[in-house]
């Protein structure tokens, strides 16, 4: 398909049949004058007056337990960078779609028209109590750091920056079995990460909860390695800085075992990769372009274990295979927040189903013979159905263990049915 033709595809399906891609739907009767006076006054106050009594209502009475706001600036949005929180607007709704319909969670999307923190945050402190949990979207680092944390802070419901933990939780997935296949022991791999934006710092912080140690991690940001000696480092790169003297990407990348990419296209050459150490693991997830483009870089080792943010090769790292269960494992049992915890579990029902039979119904929907644990499938495809019925179960028991779940579930087998209907 040409270039136009995809443009024109992509235009049609936003604007046809109708403008946008969700609506809101009611879900009680509406036939009668009967239903008007309970859906609306006098009915409605009956309700009002419980919540007002004891404000755990809300969740029995409204529909707060199942709403999440799915908020913007704009400011980082895709790899398009700072286009303003209208031209945002179609990817909040698009990941509006992908709650819905992954995970049966309602979103409203929420654009912001302000760059600064404190406005930002005073925003969506004052729209929380509309919503069960609030995803954070495509907000620029730094800012995006403290955003996430001053909200975590001041409410009581779930906070998570999306473009942070959900690349977290899905490329710590893919790395735990990677290293598996590759059998190498993740507080000894030598780990370079390219970038140190939202999404590296944030993957970094998980891969260390995991063990990886930080002698052996390497970061590089735009004006190349992050040295100890490196003067106006942010709180967040100077947490990784390196003592060893090294300045370039090249001369990080001889002998390590990981490269992990969130930065900018094509900057790893072949001879980069072969200086590697044997069976090296690569997730390029630059986005569209990798760090290093697939073809070259599987052609170049046969023994590479590799993954991108791509569709159209093996190993996607898709944030779709968290988010939407994250959070309704979270919303289940109506957590206080999204932990470390919470974030580990999720990574651990992901790895663990990646090693289980496919189901031939995923290998239809992605037109493959055969799916297999292997180097060319660490992660599982986000069209598989047991996603729903294997992760959220993981990250509820989890709020339960850490104690910031507000309500108990007792019959897992009954709440596994349940997600599947
Ligand atoms: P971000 O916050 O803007 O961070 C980008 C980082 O890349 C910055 O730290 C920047 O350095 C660094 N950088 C720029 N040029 C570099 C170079 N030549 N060498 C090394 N580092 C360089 O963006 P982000 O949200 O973290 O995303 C980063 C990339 O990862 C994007 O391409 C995004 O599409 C991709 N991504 C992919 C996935 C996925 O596949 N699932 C998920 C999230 C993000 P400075 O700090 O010096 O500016
Ligand atoms: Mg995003």
């Amino acid at each position: 398909m040409s270039k136009e033709s995809k443009r024109r595809e992509a235009l049609v399906y936003h604007a046809k049949p109708k403008p946008g891609k969700i609506e809101v739907v009611p879900t009680k009767k509406y036939a009668t004058q009967r239903d008007l006076s309970l859906a609306y006054s006098p009915g409605v106050a009956i309700p009002c007056l419980e919540i007002e009594k004891d404000k755990e209502n809300v969740y029995k009475y409204t529909a707060k337990g199942n709403l999440v706001a799915v908020i913007s600036n704009g400011t980082a949005v895709l790899g398009l960078g700072d286009i303003g929180p209208l031209a945002s607007k179609p990817v909040m709704e698009g990941k509006g779609l992908l709650f819905k319909i992954f995970a049966d969670i309602d979103v409203f999307d929420i654009e912001v028209d302000t760059k600064d923190i404190d406005a930002f945050v005073e925003t969506v402190k004052n729209i929380a109590p509309t919503f069960g949990g609030i995803n954070l979207e495509d907000i620029k680092a730094p800012e995006a750091f403290e955003i996430e944390r001053r909200l975590k802070e001041e409410l009581d419901i779930p906070v998570m920056h999306d473009d942070q933990h959900g690349t977290a939780i899905i490329s710590a997935a893919a790395l735990l079995n990677a290293l598996e296949l590759a059998k190498k022991k993740i507080d000894k791999v030598k780990i370079v990460i390219s970038g140190a934006g939202a999404a590296a710092v944030s993957c970094t912080k998980l891969y260390k909860a995991f063990g990886a140690k930080s002698e052996n991690i390497v970061m590089l940001d735009s004006k190349g390695v992050i040295r100890a000696d490196r003067q106006n480092l942010s709180v967040e790169k100077l947490e990784f800085a390196t003592k060893r003297k090294i300045d370039t990407l090249k001369e990080a990348m001889k002998d390590a075992d990981v490269f992990v990419g969130l930065s900018i296209a094509d900057i790893v050459d072949v001879p980069m990769l072969k200086s590697m150490a044997k069976r090296p693991i690569v997730f390029a997830m630059a986005n569209p372009d990798p760090e290093i483009e697939y073809n070259l870089a599987v052609s170049a080792r046969k023994d590479l274990i590799m993954a991108t943010g791509r569709s159209d090769h093996p190993n996607q790292v898709n944030n779709v295979l968290g988010f939407p269960y994250i959070f309704r494992g979270a919303l289940d049992v109506r957590a206080t927040k999204i932990n470390e915890e919470m974030k580990m579990a999720a990574v651990k029902a992901l790895a663990s189903l990646a090693k289980e039979h496919v189901p031939e119904q995923v290998n239809i929907a992605y037109g493959e013979t055969k799916l297999n644990y292997g180097p060319e499938y660490i992660i599982p495809k986000p069209f598989d159905p047991r996603l729903i019925s294997k992760v959220p179960p993981a990250v509820a028991k989890a709020a339960m263990e850490s104690g910031v779940a507000r309500i108990q579930i007792t019959d897992w087998e009954r709440y596994e049915e349940e997600l599947m209907e």
